[in-house]
């Protein structure tokens, strides 16, 4: 007997439609992923493509917006047809050879950051002397954490140089240095964009080492998500309690930043990196490479478990030197299909698409200036007790520009953070100066300022309707954390 076959009634559109969805099952891209990641972020370029291709979204005119008009599946038809989203595995986390999960197999590096896989390979490039140089990342011994890039030339310093300091080092300060002492084959160990510059250097037509004949520098670059603002982050760890001498190791993972006094107890403190998300260093809010996708050697922990690396060889020596420094017992390798790749993917992406979400606020306040003022502002002072400069010193935190509208009569004033990192609970004090006097005295508190945004705050000023307006108008501006940090008197005259 023959079984009765269903009767074909699905459009070849409808066929396809499913067979994808089975082949997407289980993915994490999703509508409500289309909607946060494109259209919410304004990068739609409202082409429609998702509308068409799925038979419960239709095009919104209304809203220049996909809009639900059934039961989404949540099969990810319509994110893997955007122009806009980042689906290709290479997109996210570039070209590379081979793929291990390494540790180290030496007993001194055991407890290194993550495997210690960075640490062995420098260590097998010196016994085996293929290096007479490396650069490495160090803490600066008078003040704790704080990063110094350094030039090494040993296996024992290689070995003091472990560990991960989750801020920007000057790397390529020290590489400069090593090129110029005529080292010849340089290790040079850096994260995403640290690395780049190095390629930069090397590769574009103005770049700087690429006169340098004998100089051969083989990029180990770390995966990095995000990077934070001594400045700002080690004051906050204090302030917390956290004595930043007994810090033995930072740590970042799952989403989490842990400080251990003791490597192989408890974290001391742990935080959400929503949490320190305002001491995020402003350039990685610009930064799309996770894995240091430009260099010979990428090293990362996502993917791989405790204790043990991702590393992906890209280059041909890269993947000599994985394969040597393995077999001569410096490293234990597994082979790829031991990275839980999603897991890279996924970081890889957020990364990616973080980009997307970081938008410039322009705030237009104007505010009555008859408002009883309130208690004047309070200063730090300029050393503290104990005779210690501020540790920003004379940085710059904003920059202020005036604009006129004699129209209106309001004066604008626009204060841009001109600093990393987020400048919190600003007050700032806007006063018209009259020989001497203070007058219409204005007062408010900005509780966020993001780096590099702006705020736009409109003083009415007085003056006849008509007639040029002349005004010294007083600008103030100071944070709890750093005291008075801008104050300039604006005056306004007309062009003679
Ligand atoms: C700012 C930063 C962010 C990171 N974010 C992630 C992440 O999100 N996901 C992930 O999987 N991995 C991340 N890493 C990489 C991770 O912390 C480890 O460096 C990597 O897994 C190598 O581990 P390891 O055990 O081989 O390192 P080790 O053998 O302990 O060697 C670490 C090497 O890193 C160098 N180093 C330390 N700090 C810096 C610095 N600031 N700049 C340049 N070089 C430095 C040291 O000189 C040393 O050579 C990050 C690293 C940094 C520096
Ligand atoms: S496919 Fe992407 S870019 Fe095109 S309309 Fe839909 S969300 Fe916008
Ligand atoms: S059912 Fe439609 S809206 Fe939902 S994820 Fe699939 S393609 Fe996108
Ligand atoms: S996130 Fe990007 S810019 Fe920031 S430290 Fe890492 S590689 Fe550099």
């Amino acid at each position: 007997m023959t079984e009765d076959k269903p009767e074909q009634t699905e459009t070849p559109y409808e066929y396809s439609f499913e067979f994808i969805q089975k082949k997407l099952e289980g993915k994490k891209d999703s509508f409500g992923m289309l909607m946060k990641e494109i259209v919410r972020t304004g990068i739609c370029t409202e082409c429609a493509t998702c509308a068409a291709v799925c038979p419960v979204l239709e095009w919104d005119d209304l809203t220049a917006q996909p809009k639900l008009i059934g039961k989404c599946t949540g099969c990810g038809i319509c994110y893997n047809q955007c122009p806009r989203t980042i689906t290709d595995p290479y997109q996210l986390m570039g070209e590379f050879k081979t793929g291990y999960v390494s540790n180290t197999n030496i007993p001194e590096v055991i407890g290194g950051q993550d495997g210690g896989t960075v640490t062995s390979l420098l260590c097998y490039l010196f016994d085996e002397h293929l290096i007479d140089a490396a650069v490495v990342t160090m803490k600066d011994p008078s003040n704790p954490w704080h990063p110094v890039a350094q030039i090494i030339t040993s296996k024992d310093d290689a070995i003091k140089s472990s560990g991960s300091i989750y801020s920007h080092s000057q790397t390529v300060e020290a590489l400069m240095d090593a090129v110029r002492q005529d080292f010849r084959s340089i290790a040079f160990v850096g994260t995403p964009c640290n690395i780049d510059a190095v390629s930069k250097m090397f590769d574009s037509p103005t770049g700087m080492l690429k006169y340098f004949m004998r100089c051969h520098v083989l990029k180990i670059g770390l995966f990095c998500m995000d990077s934070f603002a001594p400045e700002a982050i080690y004051p906050f760890f204090e302030k917390e309690g956290i004595d930043l001498s007994k810090v033995q190791k930072m740590d970042i993972n799952k989403g989490k930043f842990h400080l251990y006094y003791d490597p192989q107890g408890e974290p001391v403190k742990s935080y959400t990196i929503r949490q320190l998300d305002k001491f995020k260093s402003s350039s990685c809010n610009f930064c799309t490479d996770l894995t240091a996708e430009n260099a010979d050697i990428s090293v990362g922990s996502v993917g791989s478990g405790a204790n043990k690396n991702t590393v992906f060889a890209r280059s041909g020596i890269g993947t000599e030197i994985m394969e040597d420094a393995a077999e001569k017992g410096y490293l234990k390798i597994e082979p790829f299909n031991a990275i839980n790749l999603n897991a890279v993917l996924f970081l890889a992406k957020l990364k990616k698409v973080s980009q997307y979400t970081v938008r410039k606020r322009k705030v237009f306040i104007v505010r009555d200036a008859d408002e009883k003022e309130e208690p004047r502002i309070e200063t730090k002072p300029e050393v503290d007790q104990a005779g210690v400069k501020p540790p920003l010193g004379a940085r710059k935190f904003l920059s202020v520009s005036k604009d006129l509208k004699e129209t209106d009569q309001i004066l604008n004033i626009s204060l841009t953070n001109t600093i990393g990192f987020v400048l919190e609970d600003m007050k700032i004090r806007i006063v018209s100066v009259e020989e001497l006097f203070e007058k219409k005295p204005w007062i408010t508190t900005i509780t966020e300022l993001f780096p590099f945004e702006t705020i736009e705050i409109g003083y009415p000023i007085d003056g006849e309707p008509g007639q040029p307006i002349r005004a010294n108008v007083l600008v103030e501006a100071s944070t709890e954390a750093f005291g008075k940090i801008f104050s300039r008197t604006l005056k306004i005259a007309p062009e003679e």
